[in-house]
């Protein structure tokens, strides 16, 4: 049994925009150190406010706005979120729109625990494969990843080195969910390479300059795919480290292709033989 007290559920009416939760929920929304310090993080909406709450995340708030009084998904969840002992804020629009920083804000948002998972957790016998993002600056493309990792059946996504916060408020909104529902993991550089050194499956990095063909190897399980960042592609250190390095052929002009959309590309082929309508 745990030994955490058990944290008692209350309903509590918010009219003032500078009430103290009001000021911390509008922290979390807008600034990462905000959301490091403290281990909390925000989900808008009412799809994601449920998914997480389905998905077992510990929920430390939720506000509801006017609309979501009146409807009947959004007063089981606060129902939920209420016995699981979260504190219930019934806001108006104004304070909804402060808090969230939107003229048009959801009618529902919560606050939940972040958690990840180490690099130790990750059991290669037991994976598919895992995409590691090498220093992924863009919270859509950080999102869009891991709702495609979702899709494919991907067992999780690593994040190497200085990446973009995977609980900013674009990057869940982005997820449509699927955070909830995919392992993220943190770690170094050094740390990953020891990783990609054991790693007992397919290995591969892509690289604009990659000689493979993505659709040549046979992407025996479990595989590392190993993406680079946006501007700089994968460091020199680690596209030596990956054993073989895939190229998605290209006509016309474009120098490269979106970072989200390699990887999706990447993942239906590695993914391919799973794969059934
Ligand atoms: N200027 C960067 C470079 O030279 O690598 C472009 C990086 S690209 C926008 C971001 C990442 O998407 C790359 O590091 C790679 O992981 C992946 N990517 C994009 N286009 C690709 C392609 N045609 N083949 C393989 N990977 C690609």
């Amino acid at each position: 049994m745990s030994d955490k007290p058990k944290r008692i559920g209350a309903v509590k009416q918010i009219t003032s925009h500078s009430n103290p939760l009001v000021k911390e929920i509008k922290g979390l929304v807008s600034q990462r150190k905000h959301r490091t310090q403290s281990g909390l993080f925000v989900a808008e909406g009412l799809k994601l406010v449920t998914d997480a709450l389905e998905a077992g995340w510990v929920v430390r708030y939720l506000a509801l706005g006017p609309e979501a009084r009146e409807n009947p998904i959004a007063q089981k969840a606060a129902a939920t979120a209420k016995a699981q002992g979260a504190l219930i804020l019934e806001v108006n629009t104004a304070v909804m729109s402060a808090m969230t920083r939107k003229d048009n804000p959801q009618m529902v948002v919560g606050v939940y625990e972040q958690k990840l998972h180490q690099l130790e957790d990750i059991d290669p016998g037991t994976s598919s494969v895992w995409i590691a993002l090498d220093r992924v600056r863009d919270p859509g493309n950080l999102g869009t990843i891991i709702r495609t990792a979702d899709a494919v059946g991907a067992s999780g996504v690593i994040l190497i080195d200085d990446c973009t916060d995977p609980f900013a408020v674009e990057t869940v909104r982005a997820t449509m969910g699927s955070l909830f529902h995919v392992p993220v993991v943190k770690t170094g550089a050094t740390q990953f390479k020891g990783l990609l050194k054991r790693w007992p499956g397919t290995v591969a990095g892509t690289h604009l300059e990659g000689s493979v063909d993505y659709r040549e190897p046979e992407y025996g399980e479990p595989v590392l795919l190993v993406m680079g960042n946006e501007q700089q592609g994968l460091s020199d250190e680690m596209a030596a480290a990956c054993k073989t390095l895939i190229r998605i052929p290209q006509a016309g002009q474009a120098d490269s292709l979106n970072l989200a959309v390699a990887t999706g590309i990447c993942l239906y082929e590695i993914r391919r033989p799973h794969l059934k309508l």
